[in-house]
Order: structure tokens, then C-alpha cells, then sequence
């Protein structure tokens, strides 16, 4: 839209009450898109869009002639699932958002083992937090408390009352961090089929697709086509005894549950909910714009199971490249003028048992004693602290790290030092970083493929929630010590390789173009804002507008 169309879009802006078409396709014109579909999809990095590119036949392809970033940054050191997604619709780094991490520790809290989960509400008496890896599955009380900030989706809301805000995800992080607080209908899966917030009720038609989802979920299924491209990924690669992964087509006569969500039918039935959602509540066919973040999660947990270079990734980027397809051929026969955003939450890493025979010769596993809880006693020993306690806390072998507040802060210095010297000594770690230190800088508006480390760590870094000190380590050590527990590879690096993801908007008639100099997601909330008239100020973000009219118009302004 043209600054000289103004009043146009003011008129837009309060009334919402444009008449869009398919067929008006001059952006000069255009009112405001009637749906926004904001789409993460989990661990789906820059990398595999470029690999797997030219084989799109749907809907990839559809966004891929659409305008396109292959350069997006999740611009964080912290790297993991819930940051990631509280970027997408704040447009605030995942620090400021309050999401440091997944997990993180706060010493504060009556649990022993001191974690909190982003998307929970520990508040709540009687929950606790579990083992991480059910921690979808475990006994919390789902909640956005922990996000600071508020989503596209509740901007919008608050000059539009009449617009809906809607989130459905394969995980509760993903729909919470997405959708925000303000939030009309939230789904995501857990157990057997499709949850929501504690107190509300699930919408007739979702309750018929978790019945539908459920007696077919521990069946066979139909092999998945096999396309020939496929051919070269396909090959065992061995992890641990008697364990392996790259050769397997999603086929188990007895798939249960957790085979299911790793598997191309994951998508199929979160992008089924989201389409019960938008048709029962009508979404973008009132006066007023509509939004709904989906979150597709099969893609990271076959990352997980199986890395990223197997025959089971190659499957699934087909199949992902069909269903969204599939979803868009939907919109398109209900009439809605929606626009679409995707993009990833974070990359990832293949396995280092397939990275060693395959370029990467240094690729490894982190070492198994380096953690809180080895660190932990071995400063305590060396510095003459008495008792069981623990004197460092963590979750997982990197990132933050927090010393015990029950210590003297004479003995807290000295943990710290001990530890920090101890860890930076260590050959997989690259940096450890003192807050103070993180703390002092700023976070930079440039080129975040230019950032330093330390600059990484500061934009997921909070002050009330990190820790006394973060753990960085080198390129290519998986933080995985052992495959025992079903998890081969991962991400949550400060690496451009759980960094960049890429960014892609549609929308009927755009016109394509493909910038790739480098952006971030953090930009694509005020984008996406200025398409639907929520001005989302300087000061309000750390991203900016991107004009994504191809012409000399400016879908900025
Ligand atoms: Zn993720």
C-alpha cells in the first residue's frame, strides 16, 4: 500500500471491513488479507529448505515462488523449541520475551529439582515438572505466563475485538509462544489426541477428529511413497548397540503413540485440526482478520529419532511439501484472502555417527561428565563444601547454569570461578560466558549472521531467569550422550546451523522475489502486522518491517 493510499488504510484499519478478492491482485488496491496463517515448522532448517527445494511439488513449492528469505534467523544462542517460537509473533528477541530456554532453573520454587518448563504454570500447587522428554505428556498446568510480551495475534485483538486469535500445534510450546495469552481456541496434541487450556472445553468437531485420529493411531499404516531421490539417503547408520536409523519408511505394524508423532501422519493431523478450526469458527470470512499459528511438529521429532540426512527426512520432506499443499488447496476453495508466513523455530544437526562418515571427521558426542551435577560435586570437593546438596544446578550439558542460593556469597564466587574454569578447560566447550558480561552488551540491530557469540547469548538472555553463567559448545558436538532414551540429534547451539531457517510469505498475486541477504523472525511480526494494520512501533521490537511488495510499492507503509 502507498503512502499516498492512506486514508484508505486508515478507513481499513478501524472499520476492517475491506472487500478483498482472490482476483484483486493490484497491491496498491488491496485491502487487508481476511486470514493470517502463520506456520512453524519445527527444526525445519535453512538447510534442508536448500536441499530439498527443487523436489517441492506443493505446497513448499507454492511459498517458494512466494517472497522469499532463505537467510532467517532465530538470531538466539539458545536455540531450542520455546524460544524459538516466541519470536515467530512477538517480534522481540526470545530473552526479552522471557523464554530463555525450554526449561530453566529457579531456585525460588519448591520443586527439588528447581526446573520450570516454559509453557507452564508452576504457580499452580500440585504439579510437578517430570522428565523433560514427557514433558508434553507430564502433570503441569499448560500456560503462556512465562512469555512477557504480547503476540501479533493479541495486537490485533485489541484494536479489532471482532478478530479471532487461534493457535493449533503438535506441541503445547508451540501453540502457547505462537498464540499468546489472548487467545479465541488453542489446540495441541497430547497423549492421543488434540488438548487445550485447563478449564475450557474441546470444540465438538476437534473431539470428533481426536476420535477419528485415535482408532487409527496404533494401526498399521500404508507404506509412504519412496521417491526416487530418496535412494541415497537410505542407508544404516548404526548409534549404540544393536541401533540404528537412516533406512526406515515410518512402517511399524505396531506404531504406538510416540511413532505416530514421529512420523509424516503427525502433520497430516495437526494440519487436519487447524482446518477443523478454521471451518467451524469461520475464520477469515467475518468483517474482521483472523489469525492461526500452526505449529508442525513431525519434522523435529524425526530430526531427533532419526537426524536429518536419513531416508526418514527425505520421506518427510515430501510429505510435508503434500499436506501443506493439500491445506492451501483447502483455503483456496473457501474464497478466504489469507496470507501465509513459514518459517522454523530452529535448525539442526544430523547424527554425529552419519556426520563422521560423511565430512565430518570431528563430529562427536558430548562427553558424559560434562554436566551441573559432575561439575557440581567435583568444585564442592575441591573447595571443601560440606553436604548432599548440589552447588550447581542446570538442565542439560549447555546453556545456562546457575550456582545454589544457598551457598555464602563468598562460597558462590568460588563455585563459580571453579566451575567456569573447570568447564572453559574442557575440549568440547567453545565459551562459557559470564552474565555479567552477557549482560553488559547490547543486542545488535545488524547482520545477526555477523554477531559474536556473546551477542547471541544476549538476545536469549533475561536477567531475572538466566543463570550465573552459559555454557557455548564447540561446532558439531551433539549434547546427546548417549541414544538410550530414542534421541539421536538434536539442536539448541549458538551455530548457524540451529540458526538459520528460512522465511517465506504467499499470498495470492504476490509477486516473487528472493532476498538473500540475511533477516530475521523477529522481523516477521511487524511484516505481518503492517498487512493487517497493526502497527507494531520501533521501540516495540527488536526486528523491523520487511516490504514484501516486490514492486515499488511498500507493504511497510
Ligand atoms: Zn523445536
Amino acid at each position: 500500500m502507498q503512502k499516498s493510499n492512506i486514508v484508505t488504510a486508515l478507513a481499513a484499519l478501524i472499520t476492517f471491513s475491506g472487500t478483498a478478492n482472490a482476483e484483486d491482485n493490484n497491491s496498491a488496491e488491496r485491502a487487508n488479507p481476511k486470514l493470517v496463517v502463520a506456520i512453524s515448522v519445527d527444526q525445519f532448517s535453512a538447510d534442508l529448505f536448500a536441499e530439498y527445494r527443487s523436489s517441492f511439488t506443493g505446497g513448499l513449492k507454492r511459498l517458494a515462488n512466494g517472497v522469499v528469505f532463505p537467510s532467517g534467523y532465530q538470531s538466539h544462542a539458545a536455540t531450542e523449541t520455546c524460544p524459538g517460537h516466541s519470536t515467530i509473533m512477538t517480534g522481540v528477541h526470545s530473552g526479552r520475551a522471557g523464554i530463555i530456554a525450554n526449561n530453566w532453573i529457579d531456585q525460588s520454587i519448591e520443586r527439588e529439582d528447581k526446573t520450570v518448563y516454559c509453557a507452564e504454570d508452576e504457580r499452580i500447587a500440585g504439579t510437578s515438572f517430570g522428565d523433560i522428554t514427557a514433558a508434553t505428556q507430564g502433570d503441569f498446568v499448560a500456560s503462556a505466563w512465562h512469555l512477557l510480551v504480547p503476540t501479533l495475534g493479541e495486537r490485533l485483538k485489541k484494536i479489532s475485538p471482532q478478530s479471532r486469535n487461534v493457535a493449533v500445534a503438535g506441541k503445547d510450546r508451540a501453540a502457547l509462544m505462537m498464540g499468546g495469552h489472548d487467545i479465541d481456541e488453542i489446540y495441541w496434541w497430547k497423549g492421543n489426541g488434540f488438548s487445550t487450556l485447563q478449564g475450557r472445553k474441546i470444540m465438538p468437531a476437534v473431539a470428533r477428529l481426536n476420535e477419528t485420529i485415535g482408532a487409527k493411531i496404533d494401526k498399521a499404516r500404508p507404506a509412504f511413497d519412496i521417491p526416487a531421490r530418496c535412494s541415497a539417503h537410505s542407508a544404516k547408520i548404526m548409534h549404540g548397540e544393536g541401533k540404528s536409523v537412516g533406512d526406515y519408511a515410518f512402517q511399524r505394524p505396531d506404531g504406538a503413540a510416540s511413532i505416530y508423532r514421529g512420523s509424516p501422519d503427525f502433520d497430516r493431523s495437526i494440519i487436519a485440526a487447524a482446518t477443523t478450526v478454521i471451518n467451524e469458527m469461520k475464520l477469515g470470512q467475518g468483517e474482521a482478520t483472523d489469525v492461526i499459528s500452526v505449529g508442525l511438529s513431525a519434522t523435529d521429532y524425526i530430526g531427533h529419532a532419526f537426524g536429518t540426512e536419513g531416508l526418514e527426512m527425505c520421506i518427510q520432506m515430501g510429505e510435508l511439501d503434500r499436506s501443506l499443499g493439500e491445506f492451501f488447496d483447502i483455503l483456496d476453495g473457501q474464497n478466504i484472502d489469507y496470507v501465509v508466513m513459514l518459517t522454523a523455530d530452529h535448525g539442526g544437526l544430523d547424527l554425529p555417527e552419519r556426520m563422521s562418515q560423511q565430512g565430518v571427521p570431528t563430529a562427536q558426542r558430548i562427553d558424559p561428565d560434562l554436566n551441573a551435577k559432575v561439575i557440581g560435586k567435583k568444585v564442592a570437593a575441591g573447595l571443601n563444601i560440606p553436604g548432599d546438596k548440589p552447588v550447581l544446578y542446570a538442565d542439560g550439558p549447555f546453556g545456562d547454569y546457575y550456582v545454589s542460593l544457598d551457598l555464602s556469597e563468598e562460597q558462590r564466587e568460588q563455585v563459580k570461578d571453579s566451575a567456569i574454569a573447570l568447564i572453559a578447560a574442557h575440549a568440547q566447550v567453545e565459551m562459557v560466558l559470564d552474565r555479567d558480561d552477557i549482560a553488559s552488551i547490547e543486542v545488535p540491530r545488524g547482520s545477526p549472521d555477523e554477531w559474536t557469540l556473546a551477542e547471541r547469548a544476549r538476545a536469549s538472555f533475561n536477567p531475572d531467569r538466566s543463570g550465573d553463567f552459559i555454557v557455548l559448545l564447540k561446532k558439531g558436538i551433539t549434547p546427546i550422550a548417549t541414544t538410550q532414551r530414542g534421541y539421536v540429534s538434536t539442536h539448541g547451539s549458538p551455530w548457524d546451523y540451529d540458526r538459520r531457517v528460512p522465511i517465506l510469505f504467499w499470498r495470492s498475486g504476490i509477486q516473487h522475489f528472493e532476498q538473500p541477504l540475511s533477516v530475521m523472525t523477529v522481523d516477521i511480526a511487524p511484516t505481518l502486522g503492517a498487512l493487517i494494520g497493526v502497527e507494531i512501533t520501533a521501540d516495540q521490537t527488536d526486528g523491523q518491517c520487511l516490504d514484501i511488495d516486490g514492486g515499488p510499492a511498500n507493504s511497510c507503509e
